[in-house]
């Protein structure tokens, strides 16, 4: 099969010609349709990710063949599915109760064995989701992050009353705007140095978007009249204190932004404000039916959320421009 690689010069990709995988024990065949390229494909690029190995972990597509054993676990030839990228020892407390991303022999798909940016991939037959007829084409791919971002928005408790700002307009930040919106929430405002991010958040449904660096009287304006519930979907080092000093008095923030650095916060105003402080990563097997539900319903406003689509051949340059700082849509490579 044809796959997109590591090379030994991180965060270099490269087209590569490999033999098509096998599915293992409970295992299932999966032809790649669609596979998002994700923020955190660039940083394990950059930092992590051994050569050869072959990322993507945002995978929909058709069961090709099973492993032994995985038709027991419910996987069918034939379905289109959305993958949980999730491979764990499938026995201990934390598999059990369907957190694999919590035992101690957790893999991730796409990081530490191989993922969908490839024509094949196997994965486990039991993180397998069907996907009806209703989610089509490039929306296949999105059931991941999308998911990412409703497990954010429930451990945020957003209400429809409560006021909502998201610091990072990336694809995380754009997808809980998608999720905030459709719980009927009326007041949401966006924050993000790129104009094509903000602009992209006012056509999925922001009140507000603001340049959280050149417009200092907007980001004053939005601290003064803090927000029920602050999502940090950037990652950077300071963001959190940002966002506790956004927040409004009992509320809350949702950490989703993956920071990979020490950080300095100030205690003292989650004190005086009495915030609950959360962090969201992953995601349970319910964000993914509800995603997969409200996606068929045509209950999420997407237009624009992709930005654009990209071959296997053309997958090392697109990633290589996102390296080194896109800003837009969400790519998905379609293989
Ligand atoms: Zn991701
Ligand atoms: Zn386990």
């Amino acid at each position: 099969m044809r796959a997109v690689a590591m090379t030994d010069q991180r965060p270099v990709l490269e087209l590569v010609e490999l033999p098509d995988p096998e599915p293992g024990e409970g295992e299932a065949l999966i032809r790649v349709t669609g596979c998002g390229i994700c923020g955190s494909d660039l940083h394990v690029a950059s930092a992590v990710a051994a050569p050869g190995m072959v990322l993507g972990h945002e995978i929909a597509g058709v069961v090709e063949a099973l492993g032994p054993g995985a038709a027991e676990l419910g996987a069918k030839v034939g379905e289109t599915v959305a993958v949980r990228p999730f491979a764990g020892c499938g026995h201990c407390p934390s598999c059990s109760r369907g957190r694999a991303d919590h035992c101690d022999e957790f893999q991730l798909l796409g990081l530490a064995r191989p993922g969908g940016f490839a024509e094949l991939t196997t994965a486990r037959a039991g993180e397998l989701f069907r996907l009806p007829a209703a989610v089509t084409g490039v929306e296949q791919a999105l059931v991941e992050p999308l998911a990412v971002a409703h497990r954010a928005v429930v451990r945020g408790g957003v209400r429809p009353t409560d006021s909502v700002a998201i610091l990072g307009a990336g694809p995380i930040g754009q997808a809980v705007l998608a999720w905030v919106r459709q719980l009927g929430v009326e007041r949401i405002v966006v924050t993000d140095p790129a104009p094509a991010r903000r602009r992209l958040a006012l056509d999925l449904g922001a009140t507000a978007a603001i340049d959280p660096i050149g417009d200092e009287l907007g980001m004053l304006e939005l601290a003064l009249s803090g927000a029920d519930v602050v999502f940090e979907c950037a990652g950077r080092p300071g963001m959190v204190n940002q966002a506790m000093d956004l927040a409004a008095v009992d509320g809350r923030v949702v950490v989703v932004g993956v920071c990979l650095s020490d950080d300095v916060t100030f205690p003292y105003t989650g004190l005086r404000k009495e915030l609950d402080v959360r962090y969201a990563l992953y995601y349970e097997r319910a964000d993914f039916t509800d995603t997969i539900d409200a996606l068929s319903a045509h209950r999420l406003r997407l237009d624009g959320y992709v930005g654009d689509t990209v071959e296997l051949a053309d997958l090392p340059a697109r990633f290589a421009e996102l390296v080194a700082g896109a800003d837009g849509g969400k790519v998905v490579l379609t293989p």
